[in-house]
């Protein structure tokens, strides 16, 4: 029999047919380890007002399963949001704004604001480094001048170093990190957030990449003859920018990285899709809420 891939959209409706069912979800996740009022650290409650609220034995406080959670202040229902995380998340390409505003009924800067909001809640724990055989290379992509639109002529180039990994031949997972600069002071960081010490490393013979090595021993540094050492990264490197360039046109320099979060998040998940949902809302509960003006702040 083959293994079900993908929660299916029946499996998904059946599951959340309405709002309750997704407050209940919610609540279920929140206070999975116990309940522990916010106000006053009591650990007794009583069913709140607000549908599958908690109140606190002690203060009253009455705390819904959307407070400081990224669903707090939404600007519409909390089933459409469940259904708009179903297609982010399970989606091959995750569905751009535009598509979700006209899909879901809603302007696009709303839809806009929370996809932006999602990918927060998509960036990598950094508790889980890539390890036996590591692929790290270079590339750029074009990114419109800010303030304008669509496909500009007068694209800058941002550079972005790529660490892919390798299990038994065929990829694992990988990320990704702009960078101003091809220094090792700044390549070094993609190593330390993502890459175990004792990892089988391969780079192209950049120089800075040898400064690198006092840390990482275990780097092999290869002429890149034309791509020709890298073939499966530079298929990844190709996906990833014509999911880009594709799914979401161009995006700004400054929100470049949690676009590559965001399709790293679905890369290292993509042979576990029915349970991708799960882990995208274990973490949309734990992430506190921005602010439009938090987000357009954090880009600039
Ligand atoms: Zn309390």
């Amino acid at each position: 029999m083959k293994l079900l891939k993908t929660l299916t959209r029946q499996a998904f409706h059946e599951r959340f047919p309405d709002a309750d069912s997704c407050y209940s979800y919610l609540a279920s996740i929140k206070w999975k380890q116990g309940y522990t009022c916010k106000r006053c650290g009591h650990s007794r409650w009583y069913a709140g007002s607000k549908p599958h609220s908690r109140r606190c034995l002690q203060c009253k406080y009455d705390e819904s399963p959307t407070a400081h959670t990224l669903f707090h202040k939404l600007k519409f229902n909390l089933h459409t949001a469940f259904l708009m995380l179903y297609e982010i998340s399970t989606s091959k390409k995750g569905s751009n704004s535009i598509w979700l505003a006209e899909r879901f009924g809603v302007q696009q800067k709303t839809a806009w604001l929370f996809r932006q909001k999602v990918q927060e809640a998509m960036e990598s724990s950094r508790q889980y480094p890539l390890s036996d055989h590591v692929h790290v290379d270079e590339f750029e992509i074009g990114t419109p001048q800010p303030g304008e639109y669509g496909r500009s002529k007068t694209e800058k180039k941002a550079r972005v170093v790529i660490a892919l990994e390798y299990r038994k031949g065929k990829p694992g997972r990988g990320y990704a990190q702009v960078i101003g600069d091809y220094s090792s002071g700044t390549l070094i960081k993609i190593f330390d957030d993502h890459i175990d010490p004792t990892a089988q490393i391969e780079t192209d013979g950049w120089s800075a990449y040898g400064a690198i090595k006092s840390w990482y021993k275990g780097i092999e540094q290869k002429l890149s003859n034309k791509g020709q050492n890298f073939n499966m990264l530079h298929i990844q490197i190709r996906n990833l920018k014509n999911w880009l360039r594709g799914v979401h046109s161009f995006c700004e320099a400054g929100y470049l990285q949690k676009y590559l979060n965001e399709y790293f998040f679905r890369f290292n998940r993509r042979n576990n899709r029915t349970n991708i949902l799960d882990r995208l809302m274990e973490r949309i509960v734990a992430t506190q809420p921005a602010t439009y003006s938090m987000i357009r702040a954090r880009a600039a």
